[in-house]
């Protein structure tokens, strides 16, 4: 289970254009749960996303992984618990234009001293098998997008983090990438999608809607 505890995010505390972008967020995500978290553009999707994935810390309020308070790790200890409990997708895929998708892919696992087992697999699953040795400027959005779930997927994190993983997508495209997240909750993974678009969110098990930084 994932929980937060009252989390409050303050962007440039004591500085003059300090910003209180979350007021106390309380939540919890049970293991194997799809949940969209929606809201207006400005609302703190991606705060909260971030948070909740240790890409940023809470400025109050603890974030916990089953047992362990994530919120009082070190950046250390923070990228070794990103690199093996959670994957991430975002709207704009991120992956590194130098790179083939395969490179790109297997990445994480290169980081986490692993040999990227499954590979193969992954690149059946998400249909991209045929491409992997292209650029990603050789991709469609839609399989750039299916590149950078297989990298998030590559080390088998239980949790998957997605950041409008369809914003910058066509509507089929889009379409294939929520099943693909569906597919993914279906073998047991918890996934948490962060959107503005209510027909995404509506496909996923339980919808969080936030507004101004706090849980409508
Ligand atoms: P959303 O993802 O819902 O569009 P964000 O979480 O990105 O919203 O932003 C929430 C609020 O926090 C916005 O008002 C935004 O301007 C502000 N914000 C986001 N990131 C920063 C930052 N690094 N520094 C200062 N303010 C920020
Ligand atoms: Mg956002």
């Amino acid at each position: 289970m994932i929980k937060l505890d009252n989390i409050v995010k303050i962007y440039n505390p004591k500085k003059s254009n300090e910003f209180e972008a979350l007021h106390g967020i309380s939540a919890e995500i049970n293991d194997g749960e799809m949940v969209a978290i929606i809201g207006k553009s400005g609302s703190g999707k991606s705060t909260l996303l971030n948070l909740l994935g240790g890409l940023d810390a809470p400025t109050e309020g603890k974030i916990y992984y089953n047992d362990t308070d994530i919120s009082s790790m070190n950046d250390t200890e923070l990228s070794k618990f990103r690199l093996q409990n959670i994957g991430f997708v975002f709207q704009f895929f991120d992956l590194i234009p130098e790179l083939t998708a395969e490179e790109n892919i297997l990445l994480p696992s290169k980081l986490a001293r692993k040999k990227g087992e499954g590979a193969d697999k992954l690149y059946q699953a998400l249909g991209i098998q045929d491409r992997i040795k292209h650029y990603p400027s050789e991709l469609s959005g839609g399989q750039q997008q299916r590149a950078a779930i297989a990298r998030a997927m590559i080390n088998s994190p239980d949790v998957l983090l997605c950041d409008e993983p369809t914003g910058n997508l066509d509507r089929k495209s889009g379409e294939e990438v929520m099943a693909l997240l569906k597919d993914l909750n279906a073998q047991g993974k918890t996934v948490i999608i962060v959107t503005h678009d209510r027909g995404i969110a509506q496909q996923c098990g339980r919808i969080i809607e936030i507004a101004d930084g706090a849980i409508v």
